[in-house]
């Protein structure tokens, strides 16, 4: 069985941010270990590192953006002009690769936001599968904008930002994703465009699991017609590997000696993710209320995140200095590893959709300070929906920022929160053994794959 799925080639290509490149690398090992080849057709953006991943063929399928482009446009206008200047050179690609392969190619496994593969695709009859590196729950709402936009609620409006969204309980008008930048409608346009693409390939793979978005699933089950994998969380069906290998950033491992040194379930981890930024203001509020709040704490700050500074010029002098060692700054962590560790006790995160899931895998109860996109919805789950995070959710002010801390680690409800996050954790492990969930998915997604290419 095993030297017959050799035979096919199955090619893949993720989007090129952190948090679309982990986890389509991560399905490839994944499918890898199932028996299939695999080629990753990546942008010279942000390329992924080859040497991570010696069993794997790698294509770079020039993307013609120029530094001044990268350095200057956000993710969505980078994505719109990668869907635009990729065509041409994946079709080359496949033209070359189709006529002269030996194996058989059943499949090519797209990033939901490369929506330009549909047609490049069906030039060429090559069945299309998308993986949707977000959740289910938010890409529900993603598949909604036009109702949304019909019944008022989008674009967001000050004034409604409390009123509850009819059909999509629990959220409120504030949930809803958004996108800060000069043109919010080419977020609009490329959430309804890629929405409809994922409709027209022949499946969708999802890093999740049925057991923590069942409702959302049932529902896009209902809407398309075709068939839905939630097979996740992917780097917990891995037997080697971590994130650290498709990290785009080094990441600093001294902080895991420092986490030795720390009490059981003290820590708060505070990590933002690759893209969102903070205000300098922002950052002194969260530096105050994290110093106020007496717990010990580890906190990313990556290049960029800070905006117009560097890195920690901007703390008031003495403020290192009276921390007392209570504080550890890294530029980048090795993040599943910190999760893991048993000195972690909360993780005051951005909730972007990979951070959330390995937090639930971890059962690390949540600070939710969701910035943009999909975030709002992936934190309104997480604090009440699954229950196993609070929301900051007035003024980001160190007052607010101390209460929330010690909400999430030492106040009344810190214990069922803990408990609520270790029960998640559980259905998070229990889904990919056998019999579980995600393992039956990917068993039904290996053999589809292997239905098309015989
Ligand atoms: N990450 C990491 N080290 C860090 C911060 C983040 O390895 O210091 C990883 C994290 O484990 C996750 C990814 O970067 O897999 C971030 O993806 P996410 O969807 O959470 O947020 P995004 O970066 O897309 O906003």
């Amino acid at each position: 069985m095993e030297e017959q799925k050799k035979e096919h080639r199955l090619l893949l290509m993720p989007s090129p941010l952190q948090g679309h490149i982990t986890p389509l690398l991560h399905l490839a090992q994944i499918l890898f270990s199932k028996g299939f080849s695999i080629t990753i057709l990546h942008t010279l953006y942000n390329s992924p590192d080859p040497t991570s991943y010696p069993q794997f063929s790698f294509h770079a399928i020039p993307d013609g953006l120029s530094e001044s482009e990268t350095a200057t446009l956000d993710a969505v206008n980078l994505t719109d002009l990668i869907n635009i200047r990729c065509v041409h050179p994946l079709k080359e690609y496949l033209l070359s690769l189709l006529s002269n392969s030996l194996q058989s190619v059943p499949c090519f496994i797209s990033d939901a936001a490369l929506h330009f593969t549909r047609s490049v695709c069906d030039e060429f009859k090559l069945p299309r599968l998308v993986l949707r590196t977000g959740g289910a729950s938010s890409f529900l709402v993603f598949a909604s904008f036009p109702l949304l936009r019909e019944k008022g609620y989008l674009p967001v409006q000050e004034s409604r930002l409390e009123e509850s969204v009819v059909d999509f309980p629990p959220l409120k008008v504030k949930d809803l994703p958004k996108y800060q930048s000069n043109d919010p409608e080419a977020f609009y346009n490329l959430v309804c465009r890629f929405v409809e693409d994922c409709k027209a390939s022949s499946g969708i793979i999802w890093n999740t699991f049925e057991e923590l978005e069942s409702s959302a699933l049932t529902k896009l089950r209902q809407d398309f017609s075709i068939p839905i994998y939630p097979i996740g969380p992917f780097h917990k069906l891995l037997l080697t590997g971590s994130a650290s290998s498709a990290s785009l950033l080094t990441p600093d491992k001294s902080c895991m000696s420092w986490l030795d040194r720390q009490e059981h379930k003290s820590v708060v981890y505070v990590s933002f993710g690759s893209i969102a930024s903070i205000s300098e203001d922002e950052f002194l509020e969260i530096a105050w209320g994290l110093s106020d709040s007496q717990q010990p704490f580890l906190w990313v700050i990556r290049p960029g995140l800070i905006r117009d500074s560097e890195w920690l010029e901007a703390l008031p002098s003495g403020f290192l200095e009276n921390l007392g060692g209570r504080g550890y700054f890294v530029k980048w962590a090795p993040q599943e590893q910190v999760l893991s560790h048993p000195a972690v006790g909360a993780f005051w995160t951005h909730n972007g959709w990979n951070s959330t899931l390995e937090s639930i895998c971890e059962g690390v109860p949540m600070i939710c300070m969701p910035c943009f996109a999909d975030q709002k919805v992936n934190a309104k789950f997480a604090s009440s929906v699954w229950k196993v995070g609070v929301q900051l959710e007035n003024k980001l002010e160190r007052g607010e920022v101390e209460r929330t801390i010690q909400k999430v680690m030492v106040g009344d409800g810190a214990k069922e929160i803990r408990e609520n996050a270790l029960n998640l954790k559980e259905k998070a492990s229990a889904c990919l053994r056998e019999g579980g969930s995600s393992h039956c998915f990917l068993d039904s997604l290996v053999s589809d794959i292997l239905s098309v290419a015989s």
